[in-house]
Protein backbone atom coordinates (compact mmCIF):
# COMPACT_ATOMS: atom_id res chain seq x y z
CA UNK A 1 0.00 0.00 0.00
CA UNK A 2 1.20 3.63 -0.84
CA UNK A 3 1.55 5.94 1.87
CA UNK A 4 -0.21 8.46 0.85
CA UNK A 5 -3.50 8.29 -1.75
CA UNK A 6 -3.03 11.41 -3.81
CA UNK A 7 0.33 13.30 -4.58
CA UNK A 8 0.05 17.01 -6.16
CA UNK A 9 2.88 18.51 -6.75
CA UNK A 10 2.44 22.23 -6.87
CA UNK A 11 0.54 24.64 -4.37
CA UNK A 12 -0.77 27.43 -6.56
CA UNK A 13 -4.20 27.97 -7.08
CA UNK A 14 -4.54 24.84 -9.67
CA UNK A 15 -2.71 22.01 -6.95
CA UNK A 16 -4.81 23.97 -4.31
CA UNK A 17 -7.98 23.40 -6.33
CA UNK A 18 -8.00 19.80 -7.73
CA UNK A 19 -6.53 19.18 -3.07
CA UNK A 20 -10.35 20.61 -2.33
CA UNK A 21 -11.79 18.64 -4.99
CA UNK A 22 -10.43 15.24 -3.94
CA UNK A 23 -10.76 16.38 -0.26
CA UNK A 24 -14.50 14.37 0.12
CA UNK A 25 -12.63 11.11 -1.64
CA UNK A 26 -10.90 8.57 0.68
CA UNK A 27 -7.16 8.44 1.52
CA UNK A 28 -4.67 10.77 2.33
CA UNK A 29 -3.76 13.68 0.36
CA UNK A 30 -0.44 15.71 -0.01
CA UNK A 31 0.04 18.97 -1.67
CA UNK A 32 3.94 19.55 -2.48
CA UNK A 33 5.28 23.04 -2.94
CA UNK A 34 8.91 24.23 -3.39
CA UNK A 35 8.50 27.76 -2.05
CA UNK A 36 8.64 28.51 1.79
CA UNK A 37 4.91 28.76 3.53
CA UNK A 38 5.33 32.66 4.17
CA UNK A 39 6.74 33.37 0.30
CA UNK A 40 4.67 31.62 -2.15
CA UNK A 41 5.73 33.31 -5.24
CA UNK A 42 4.07 32.04 -8.41
CA UNK A 43 1.36 32.59 -10.98
CA UNK A 44 -1.23 32.18 -8.79
CA UNK A 45 0.31 35.50 -6.97
CA UNK A 46 1.60 37.72 -9.70
CA UNK A 47 -1.70 37.77 -11.95
CA UNK A 48 -3.76 40.56 -12.93
CA UNK A 49 -6.27 39.48 -10.91
CA UNK A 50 -9.51 39.23 -13.53
CA UNK A 51 -12.16 36.73 -13.03
CA UNK A 52 -12.88 36.59 -16.55
CA UNK A 53 -16.26 35.47 -18.01
CA UNK A 54 -15.14 33.46 -20.90
CA UNK A 55 -15.74 35.64 -23.88
CA UNK A 56 -12.60 34.29 -26.00
CA UNK A 57 -12.26 31.12 -26.04
CA UNK A 58 -13.80 29.20 -29.15
CA UNK A 59 -15.08 25.76 -28.73
CA UNK A 60 -13.78 24.67 -31.62
CA UNK A 61 -10.14 25.25 -30.89
CA UNK A 62 -10.03 25.60 -27.57
CA UNK A 63 -12.99 23.63 -25.58
CA UNK A 64 -11.10 23.25 -22.42
CA UNK A 65 -10.64 26.77 -22.06
CA UNK A 66 -14.07 27.69 -23.08
CA UNK A 67 -15.90 25.07 -21.03
CA UNK A 68 -13.45 25.87 -17.59
CA UNK A 69 -13.82 29.54 -17.94
CA UNK A 70 -17.28 30.24 -17.88
CA UNK A 71 -17.95 26.90 -15.15
CA UNK A 72 -14.93 28.50 -13.07
CA UNK A 73 -16.12 31.84 -13.11
CA UNK A 74 -19.15 30.90 -11.02
CA UNK A 75 -17.82 28.64 -9.01
CA UNK A 76 -15.22 31.02 -8.15
CA UNK A 77 -18.00 33.68 -7.29
CA UNK A 78 -19.29 31.05 -5.03
CA UNK A 79 -16.13 30.57 -2.84
CA UNK A 80 -15.41 33.76 -2.54
CA UNK A 81 -18.95 34.30 -0.83
CA UNK A 82 -18.22 31.66 1.34
CA UNK A 83 -14.60 31.48 2.11
CA UNK A 84 -14.74 35.77 2.43
CA UNK A 85 -12.32 36.06 -0.35
CA UNK A 86 -12.15 40.26 -1.06
CA UNK A 87 -13.71 40.27 -4.79
CA UNK A 88 -15.76 42.08 -6.77
CA UNK A 89 -18.36 41.70 -10.12
CA UNK A 90 -17.55 45.06 -11.36
CA UNK A 91 -18.15 43.91 -15.16
CA UNK A 92 -15.91 44.31 -18.26
CA UNK A 93 -15.92 46.29 -21.46
CA UNK A 94 -13.60 45.48 -24.37
CA UNK A 95 -13.16 48.62 -26.28
CA UNK A 96 -13.00 49.33 -29.68
CA UNK A 97 -11.50 52.40 -31.07
CA UNK A 98 -12.01 52.16 -34.75
CA UNK A 99 -13.88 50.06 -37.70
CA UNK A 100 -11.30 46.81 -37.74
CA UNK A 101 -11.32 46.55 -33.73
CA UNK A 102 -15.44 46.98 -33.62
CA UNK A 103 -15.52 44.04 -36.43
CA UNK A 104 -13.72 42.41 -33.41
CA UNK A 105 -16.12 43.01 -31.17
CA UNK A 106 -18.40 41.05 -33.20
CA UNK A 107 -15.90 38.17 -33.51
CA UNK A 108 -16.11 38.19 -29.84
CA UNK A 109 -19.86 38.64 -29.39
CA UNK A 110 -20.73 35.25 -31.23
CA UNK A 111 -17.75 33.45 -29.10
CA UNK A 112 -19.15 34.76 -25.73
CA UNK A 113 -22.54 33.48 -26.90
CA UNK A 114 -21.35 30.27 -28.20
CA UNK A 115 -19.86 29.54 -24.40
CA UNK A 116 -23.36 30.53 -22.87
CA UNK A 117 -21.25 33.92 -21.34
CA UNK A 118 -24.58 35.61 -19.40
CA UNK A 119 -25.42 39.09 -20.41
CA UNK A 120 -22.97 40.22 -22.91
CA UNK A 121 -23.66 42.89 -25.23
CA UNK A 122 -22.80 45.80 -27.73
CA UNK A 123 -22.39 49.35 -26.19
CA UNK A 124 -21.89 51.83 -28.88
CA UNK A 125 -20.26 55.13 -27.91
CA UNK A 126 -22.66 57.52 -26.05
CA UNK A 127 -23.58 54.60 -23.96
CA UNK A 128 -19.67 53.74 -22.88
CA UNK A 129 -19.23 57.52 -22.59
CA UNK A 130 -21.96 57.34 -19.96
CA UNK A 131 -20.75 54.93 -17.52
CA UNK A 132 -17.26 55.92 -18.21
CA UNK A 133 -16.55 58.97 -18.91
CA UNK A 134 -12.79 59.09 -19.62
CA UNK A 135 -12.77 55.97 -21.83
CA UNK A 136 -12.60 56.72 -25.18
CA UNK A 137 -14.50 54.47 -27.32
CA UNK A 138 -16.50 53.79 -30.50
CA UNK A 139 -17.75 50.74 -29.05
CA UNK A 140 -17.41 48.35 -26.75
CA UNK A 141 -18.26 44.56 -25.75
CA UNK A 142 -19.81 44.65 -22.23
CA UNK A 143 -19.01 41.12 -20.07
CA UNK A 144 -21.37 41.53 -17.10
CA UNK A 145 -19.84 38.79 -15.35
CA UNK A 146 -16.28 39.67 -15.41
CA UNK A 147 -14.44 41.16 -12.27
CA UNK A 148 -11.58 41.09 -10.03
CA UNK A 149 -10.39 39.43 -6.30
CA UNK A 150 -7.59 39.25 -4.60
CA UNK A 151 -5.51 36.49 -5.57
CA UNK A 152 -3.36 35.84 -2.32
CA UNK A 153 -6.65 35.71 -0.15
CA UNK A 154 -7.78 33.31 -2.96
CA UNK A 155 -4.58 31.29 -2.85
CA UNK A 156 -4.87 31.90 1.11
CA UNK A 157 -8.14 30.27 1.24
CA UNK A 158 -7.84 27.23 -0.78
CA UNK A 159 -4.85 26.49 1.51
CA UNK A 160 -6.96 26.96 4.64
CA UNK A 161 -10.37 24.66 2.53
CA UNK A 162 -10.63 20.61 2.16
CA UNK A 163 -8.15 18.09 4.22
CA UNK A 164 -5.05 17.82 2.47
CA UNK A 165 -2.18 18.01 4.33
CA UNK A 166 0.43 20.82 2.93
CA UNK A 167 4.34 20.57 2.52
CA UNK A 168 5.83 23.59 2.13
CA UNK A 169 10.14 24.25 1.05
CA UNK A 170 9.64 20.87 -0.25
CA UNK A 171 10.73 20.40 -4.02
CA UNK A 172 10.19 16.99 -5.50
CA UNK A 173 13.29 16.18 -7.44
CA UNK A 174 12.37 12.63 -8.83
CA UNK A 175 9.34 10.65 -9.64
CA UNK A 176 9.44 6.92 -10.24
CA UNK A 177 6.55 4.48 -11.27
CA UNK A 178 6.78 1.52 -9.28
CA UNK A 179 3.81 -0.10 -10.31
CA UNK A 180 1.70 -0.22 -7.74
CA UNK A 181 2.65 3.24 -6.60
CA UNK A 182 4.69 6.03 -7.62
CA UNK A 183 8.08 6.75 -5.08
CA UNK A 184 8.64 10.37 -5.27
CA UNK A 185 11.78 11.63 -3.75
CA UNK A 186 11.92 15.55 -1.84
CA UNK A 187 14.26 18.09 -0.77
CA UNK A 188 13.62 19.82 1.91
CA UNK A 189 16.03 22.20 3.45
CA UNK A 190 19.01 19.73 1.99
CA UNK A 191 17.28 16.95 3.35
CA UNK A 192 15.99 13.84 1.20
CA UNK A 193 13.02 12.30 1.91
CA UNK A 194 11.07 9.75 -0.27
CA UNK A 195 7.71 8.46 0.22
CA UNK A 196 5.03 6.61 -2.18
CA UNK A 197 2.05 7.76 -3.25
CA UNK A 198 -0.87 5.97 -5.74
CA UNK A 199 -1.63 8.95 -8.11
CA UNK A 200 0.18 12.01 -8.81
CA UNK A 201 -1.12 14.72 -9.84
CA UNK A 202 1.61 17.47 -11.90
CA UNK A 203 -0.17 21.01 -11.22
CA UNK A 204 3.59 22.56 -11.12
CA UNK A 205 2.91 25.72 -13.16
CA UNK A 206 5.61 26.77 -15.48
CA UNK A 207 7.48 24.01 -14.23
CA UNK A 208 4.87 21.41 -15.16
CA UNK A 209 6.75 19.78 -18.41
CA UNK A 210 10.22 19.34 -16.01
CA UNK A 211 7.90 17.63 -13.64
CA UNK A 212 6.75 15.37 -16.71
CA UNK A 213 9.77 14.53 -18.01
CA UNK A 214 10.35 12.94 -14.53
CA UNK A 215 7.27 10.46 -14.57
CA UNK A 216 7.83 10.10 -18.38
CA UNK A 217 10.83 11.25 -19.94
CA UNK A 218 9.67 10.70 -23.71
CA UNK A 219 6.23 12.74 -22.90
CA UNK A 220 7.68 15.80 -24.84
CA UNK A 221 6.11 18.48 -23.73
CA UNK A 222 7.64 21.77 -23.49
CA UNK A 223 6.26 24.75 -21.89
CA UNK A 224 7.16 28.47 -23.30
CA UNK A 225 7.56 31.08 -20.51
CA UNK A 226 6.42 34.52 -20.66
CA UNK A 227 6.73 37.22 -18.64
CA UNK A 228 3.90 39.76 -17.67
CA UNK A 229 4.33 43.22 -16.03
CA UNK A 230 2.21 45.43 -14.97
CA UNK A 231 1.92 49.00 -13.68
CA UNK A 232 -0.64 51.28 -11.92
CA UNK A 233 -1.81 54.45 -11.35
CA UNK A 234 -4.18 56.22 -9.18
CA UNK A 235 -7.01 57.67 -9.79
CA UNK A 236 -7.85 60.38 -7.35
CA UNK A 237 -4.41 62.43 -8.85
CA UNK A 238 -6.47 63.51 -11.54
CA UNK A 239 -10.16 63.88 -12.53
CA UNK A 240 -9.34 62.28 -16.33
CA UNK A 241 -7.78 59.27 -13.94
CA UNK A 242 -11.57 58.67 -12.68
CA UNK A 243 -12.80 55.16 -13.61
CA UNK A 244 -16.13 53.80 -13.04
CA UNK A 245 -14.63 50.39 -11.65
CA UNK A 246 -14.69 48.02 -14.72
CA UNK A 247 -12.09 45.93 -16.32
CA UNK A 248 -11.15 47.81 -19.45
CA UNK A 249 -9.50 46.02 -22.01
CA UNK A 250 -8.59 46.41 -25.67
CA UNK A 251 -9.26 43.99 -28.49
CA UNK A 252 -6.81 40.93 -28.60
CA UNK A 253 -3.74 41.89 -30.28
CA UNK A 254 -2.13 39.05 -32.22
CA UNK A 255 1.81 39.11 -32.89
CA UNK A 256 4.18 37.98 -35.33
CA UNK A 257 7.61 36.20 -34.15
CA UNK A 258 9.59 39.16 -34.91
CA UNK A 259 7.22 41.62 -32.88
CA UNK A 260 4.97 42.93 -35.51
CA UNK A 261 1.14 43.81 -34.50
CA UNK A 262 -1.24 41.59 -36.51
CA UNK A 263 -3.35 44.06 -38.31
CA UNK A 264 -5.48 41.96 -39.72
CA UNK A 265 -9.63 41.49 -39.67
CA UNK A 266 -10.94 39.24 -36.83
CA UNK A 267 -11.13 35.87 -38.87
CA UNK A 268 -7.88 36.26 -40.41
CA UNK A 269 -6.28 37.06 -36.76
CA UNK A 270 -8.13 33.58 -35.51
CA UNK A 271 -6.59 31.94 -38.72
CA UNK A 272 -3.17 32.64 -38.09
CA UNK A 273 -3.76 31.95 -34.67
CA UNK A 274 -4.63 28.36 -35.33
CA UNK A 275 -2.11 28.21 -37.55
CA UNK A 276 0.55 29.34 -35.00
CA UNK A 277 1.53 32.53 -36.92
CA UNK A 278 1.09 34.35 -34.24
CA UNK A 279 0.74 35.17 -30.82
CA UNK A 280 -2.67 36.17 -29.22
CA UNK A 281 -2.49 38.79 -26.04
CA UNK A 282 -5.88 40.30 -24.49
CA UNK A 283 -4.34 43.38 -24.86
CA UNK A 284 -2.88 46.03 -22.06
CA UNK A 285 -6.03 46.57 -19.75
CA UNK A 286 -6.82 48.68 -16.24
CA UNK A 287 -8.18 46.93 -13.69
CA UNK A 288 -9.68 47.74 -10.68
CA UNK A 289 -7.74 46.70 -7.25
CA UNK A 290 -9.28 46.32 -4.10
CA UNK A 291 -9.16 47.07 -0.40
CA UNK A 292 -9.58 44.13 1.87
CA UNK A 293 -13.86 44.83 2.16
CA UNK A 294 -13.81 44.05 -1.10
CA UNK A 295 -14.23 47.74 -2.66
CA UNK A 296 -12.80 48.79 -5.40
CA UNK A 297 -9.28 50.61 -4.47
CA UNK A 298 -8.25 54.18 -5.74
CA UNK A 299 -4.98 51.86 -7.30
CA UNK A 300 -5.65 50.78 -10.85
CA UNK A 301 -3.21 47.83 -12.54
CA UNK A 302 -2.10 48.26 -16.70
CA UNK A 303 -1.08 45.25 -17.38
CA UNK A 304 0.51 43.03 -18.86
CA UNK A 305 3.06 43.77 -21.12
CA UNK A 306 4.49 40.78 -21.94
CA UNK A 307 8.08 39.57 -22.83
CA UNK A 308 8.81 36.55 -24.87
CA UNK A 309 11.76 34.86 -24.60
CA UNK A 310 12.94 35.12 -20.60
CA UNK A 311 13.99 32.50 -18.39
CA UNK A 312 11.32 30.86 -15.96
CA UNK A 313 12.46 33.04 -12.75
CA UNK A 314 13.45 36.05 -14.49
CA UNK A 315 11.17 38.63 -13.19
CA UNK A 316 13.12 41.38 -12.87
CA UNK A 317 15.31 42.01 -15.58
CA UNK A 318 14.74 44.63 -18.53
CA UNK A 319 11.36 45.41 -17.71
CA UNK A 320 9.07 47.61 -19.72
CA UNK A 321 9.58 51.59 -18.80
CA UNK A 322 6.44 53.78 -17.98
CA UNK A 323 6.02 54.66 -21.70
CA UNK A 324 5.31 51.36 -23.11
CA UNK A 325 2.50 51.52 -20.71
CA UNK A 326 1.48 54.83 -21.41
CA UNK A 327 1.90 54.09 -25.40
CA UNK A 328 -0.52 50.79 -25.43
CA UNK A 329 -3.20 52.29 -23.86
CA UNK A 330 -3.60 55.90 -24.96
CA UNK A 331 -5.44 55.14 -27.59
CA UNK A 332 -8.71 54.18 -25.21
CA UNK A 333 -7.34 56.14 -22.38
CA UNK A 334 -6.10 59.78 -23.54
CA UNK A 335 -5.96 60.88 -19.98
CA UNK A 336 -3.28 59.45 -18.49
CA UNK A 337 0.13 61.17 -18.74
CA UNK A 338 3.63 59.01 -17.89
CA UNK A 339 4.09 60.56 -14.65
CA UNK A 340 1.19 58.93 -13.95
CA UNK A 341 2.60 55.54 -14.17
CA UNK A 342 4.60 53.34 -11.27
CA UNK A 343 6.03 50.04 -12.05
CA UNK A 344 3.96 47.27 -9.91
CA UNK A 345 4.85 43.56 -10.52
CA UNK A 346 5.58 41.00 -13.25
CA UNK A 347 4.76 37.47 -13.48
CA UNK A 348 5.52 34.34 -15.34
CA UNK A 349 3.23 32.79 -17.52
CA UNK A 350 3.88 29.67 -19.46
CA UNK A 351 2.10 28.11 -22.60
CA UNK A 352 2.05 24.70 -24.03
CA UNK A 353 4.61 25.00 -27.32
CA UNK A 354 2.50 24.42 -30.34
CA UNK A 355 -0.91 24.68 -28.78
CA UNK A 356 -3.85 26.99 -27.64
CA UNK A 357 -5.91 24.93 -25.22
CA UNK A 358 -4.96 23.63 -21.46
CA UNK A 359 -3.58 20.09 -21.10
CA UNK A 360 -5.24 17.97 -18.71
CA UNK A 361 -4.96 14.28 -19.28
CA UNK A 362 -3.68 11.32 -17.67
CA UNK A 363 0.33 10.58 -18.80
CA UNK A 364 0.14 8.08 -21.73
CA UNK A 365 2.43 5.49 -20.02
CA UNK A 366 1.68 6.17 -16.44
CA UNK A 367 -2.16 6.35 -16.20
CA UNK A 368 -1.96 7.09 -12.27
CA UNK A 369 -0.42 10.43 -13.02
CA UNK A 370 -2.77 13.20 -14.34
CA UNK A 371 -0.83 16.13 -15.91
CA UNK A 372 -2.17 19.69 -15.96
CA UNK A 373 -0.04 21.40 -17.97
CA UNK A 374 0.20 25.39 -19.84
CA UNK A 375 -2.41 26.27 -17.53
CA UNK A 376 -1.92 30.04 -18.48
CA UNK A 377 -4.76 32.75 -18.12
CA UNK A 378 -7.65 32.35 -17.35
CA UNK A 379 -6.07 29.56 -14.88
CA UNK A 380 -6.85 31.06 -11.68
CA UNK A 381 -10.68 31.98 -12.54
CA UNK A 382 -10.80 28.14 -14.22
CA UNK A 383 -9.10 26.73 -11.17
CA UNK A 384 -11.78 25.35 -9.06
CA UNK A 385 -13.44 23.79 -12.63
CA UNK A 386 -9.60 22.27 -13.08
CA UNK A 387 -10.07 20.77 -9.90
CA UNK A 388 -13.62 19.14 -10.47
CA UNK A 389 -12.56 18.04 -14.04
CA UNK A 390 -9.07 16.34 -12.67
CA UNK A 391 -11.15 14.38 -9.81
CA UNK A 392 -13.59 13.36 -11.95
CA UNK A 393 -10.75 11.74 -14.46
CA UNK A 394 -9.56 10.12 -11.08
CA UNK A 395 -12.52 8.75 -10.23
CA UNK A 396 -13.49 7.33 -13.38
C1 LIG B 1 1.05 38.13 -15.44
C2 LIG B 1 -0.08 37.17 -15.32
C3 LIG B 1 -1.39 37.64 -15.33
C4 LIG B 1 -2.46 36.74 -15.22
N1 LIG B 1 -3.71 37.24 -15.11
C5 LIG B 1 -4.75 36.39 -14.84
C6 LIG B 1 -6.04 36.91 -14.58
O1 LIG B 1 -6.25 38.11 -14.51
N2 LIG B 1 -7.05 36.02 -14.39
C7 LIG B 1 -6.86 34.66 -14.43
O2 LIG B 1 -7.84 33.92 -14.28
N3 LIG B 1 -5.62 34.16 -14.65
C8 LIG B 1 -4.57 34.97 -14.83
N4 LIG B 1 -3.30 34.48 -15.03
C9 LIG B 1 -3.13 33.05 -15.08
C10 LIG B 1 -3.16 32.42 -13.69
O3 LIG B 1 -2.42 33.19 -12.77
C11 LIG B 1 -2.58 31.01 -13.82
O4 LIG B 1 -3.26 30.32 -14.81
C12 LIG B 1 -2.71 30.23 -12.52
O5 LIG B 1 -2.25 30.98 -11.42
C13 LIG B 1 -1.91 28.94 -12.64
O6 LIG B 1 -1.91 28.33 -11.38
P1 LIG B 1 -1.00 27.06 -11.13
O7 LIG B 1 -1.34 26.55 -9.80
O8 LIG B 1 -1.12 26.14 -12.32
O9 LIG B 1 0.51 27.59 -11.23
P2 LIG B 1 1.37 28.37 -10.13
O10 LIG B 1 0.58 29.38 -9.42
O11 LIG B 1 2.58 28.85 -10.82
O12 LIG B 1 1.73 27.25 -9.09
C14 LIG B 1 2.62 26.19 -9.41
C15 LIG B 1 3.39 25.86 -8.16
O13 LIG B 1 4.21 24.72 -8.40
C16 LIG B 1 5.37 24.87 -7.60
N5 LIG B 1 6.41 23.95 -8.09
C17 LIG B 1 7.05 23.98 -9.28
N6 LIG B 1 7.95 22.98 -9.36
C18 LIG B 1 7.87 22.30 -8.19
C19 LIG B 1 8.56 21.16 -7.67
N7 LIG B 1 9.51 20.52 -8.37
N8 LIG B 1 8.24 20.73 -6.41
C20 LIG B 1 7.29 21.37 -5.67
N9 LIG B 1 6.61 22.46 -6.13
C21 LIG B 1 6.89 22.90 -7.36
C22 LIG B 1 5.73 26.34 -7.77
O14 LIG B 1 6.57 26.80 -6.74
C23 LIG B 1 4.36 26.98 -7.77
O15 LIG B 1 3.99 27.47 -6.50
C24 LIG B 1 -2.22 35.35 -15.14
C25 LIG B 1 -0.89 34.87 -15.12
C26 LIG B 1 0.16 35.76 -15.18
C27 LIG B 1 1.57 35.25 -15.09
Amino acid sequence: MADVEYAIVGGGVVGRAIALALSPQDGEIVVLERCPADRVENQSTRNSGVIHAGIYYRRSERPIKARLCVEGNARLYEFCKENDVPHANTGKLVVATNTREEDYLQGILATARENAVPGVRILNAREVQAIEPNILATAALLAPTSGVIDSAAYLAALQRVGRAHSLFATEVVSIQDNGASFELETQCVGNSERFTARYVINAAGAQADEIARMVNPDCGFQLVPSRGEAAKFYQSRRPSLAMGGRNIYPVPAGFYPDGTHANVPYEEFQSLLRAGVITETVGVHLTPTLDDKGKVANTMTIGPAIQAGVAKDDLASGLYPPAHYLRSVSAYFPGLRVDDIELHQAGIQARMAGQLDWHIQRDVKHSNCIHVLGIDSPGMTGSLAIGRLVAELLVS
